[in-house]
């Protein structure tokens, strides 16, 4: 073929996709699957979001607000910042890109944790630029490593808080360190997309520090516990000059109306999002314990899923799981051969995944 990529563009490596419920239920003769890969809300949004978007359609063919006001003034108002700090994504997925794109040219580099979040990775090798990678520590971000790493040619430091695919978070003393560590010309994004699943106490007051600091960008989304992932749309906060910047990057109209709107509905409907962290805080528990139990080891999550440890037996167990109509994402997938990583659903779905994945196991593992 005549026609050439860009050569760091040629070399990207190809992505793979994750199985779908139709094309397991059709290949496996199915009648129930459930998909526990993809960090969903199993219960989706609240009922007011679900009627509000059934009954608010008549305006589709009109573009949205190209500055989606109503959202950005209802997130100022929630976390007592103006507008001007705000930029909204189709997904944090691009914000992370636009980040990328406005910060990362060819030779400069990004740091993160190894394994991680993927999007990271990408969005910088597709500016031409390269990840330098530091492995966790015990399942968590070792924020020293990552300081230690930053080199001249550093222009971001990704952090996400809690981590995918471990859970695991990082501590206030930990974010302190880094951002003291760090120098002022490097950005620090910190992906906060389950942010709402950690508890009260264990949460870093990250606008108090985004006022305080220009390097700092947090990136919040409605694809987590708001349960609007099909609808893609997500949020960064962060120093005015730093938001007006990537603004420039932004394409007007970015995001759907349907989603702008939705967003504005499930921020009103904050109650929901806590009787979401409560169930998942108490299905998790389940889990731990008769995982526990039966002498499985696992990573102890501040997220809505967990990594748990299969020996050397990941992808058969992942296999077979798949044959029986649970969708899990095989550690292999996710740079941590041999675990793997299941998302908290309803308890009747959890109870079934459960019994199941320890038949599994025990047949491989005794
Ligand atoms: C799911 C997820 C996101 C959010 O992606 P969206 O594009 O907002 O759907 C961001 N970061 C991490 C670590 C995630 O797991």
């Amino acid at each position: 073929m005549k026609i050439k990529l860009k050569p760091w563009i040629q070399d990207l490596p190809e992505y793979v996709a994750g199985r779908t419920i139709e094309e397991i239920k059709k290949a496996y003769n199915l009648p129930d699957v459930y998909k526990l890969a993809s960090n969903e809300n199993i219960f989706g949004p609240c009922d007011n979001v679900k009627e509000f978007i059934r009954n608010n359609i008549d305006d589709i063919n009109y573009y949205p607000d190209s500055e989606y006001r109503v959202l950005k003034k209802a997130l100022a108002s929630k976390f007592n910042i103006t507008s001007q700090n705000i930029i909204i994504g189709s997904g944090t997925d691009q914000i992370i890109e636009i980040i990328c794109d406005g910060y990362i040219s060819r030779g400069d580099g990004i740091v993160i944790a190894d394994p991680n979040f993927l999007i990271y990775e990408k969005a910088a090798l597709k500016c031409g630029g390269s990840a330098i990678k530091v492995p966790l520590k015990e399942f968590r971000q070792d924020v020293g490593g990552i300081v230690s790493a930053v080199n001249s040619n550093t222009k971001i430091v990704f952090i996400a808080n809690p981590h995918n695919p471990t859970g695991t978070n990082i501590k206030e003393e930990e974010f302190k360190y880094l951002i003291n560590k760090l120098a002022d010309d490097i950005l620090i994004v910190l992906d906060e997309a389950y942010f709402e699943y950690l508890s009260p106490e264990e949460r870093i007051n990250t606008m108090g520090y985004l006022v305080k600091k220009e390097n700092i960008i947090s990136l919040r989304t409605f694809s987590k516990v708001y349960g609007l992932a099909g609808l893609r749309i997500g949020y960064g906060i962060a120093y005015k000059g730093i938001i007006s910047g990537l603004e420039k990057i932004r394409l007007p109209f970015n995001v759907s109306s349907i989603a702008h709107n939705a967003a504005v509905v499930a921020l009103e409907n904050d109650w929901y999002i806590e009787k979401i962290r409560d169930i998942v805080l108490k299905e998790k528990e389940k889990f731990y314990s008769i995982l526990k139990k039966e002498g499985v080891s696992y990573v102890q999550s501040h997220a809505n899923f967990i990594l748990i440890n299969c020996g050397d037996f990941g992808t058969e167990i992942v296999e077979d799981l798949l044959k029986n109509g649970f969708i899990v994402r095989p550690g292999e997938n996710l740079g941590i051969k041999g675990f793997l990583r299941v998302t908290i659903s309803t308890p009747e779905i959890n109870d079934k995944f459960l019994s199941l994945f320890i038949k599994i196991y025990k047949k491989y593992i005794e």
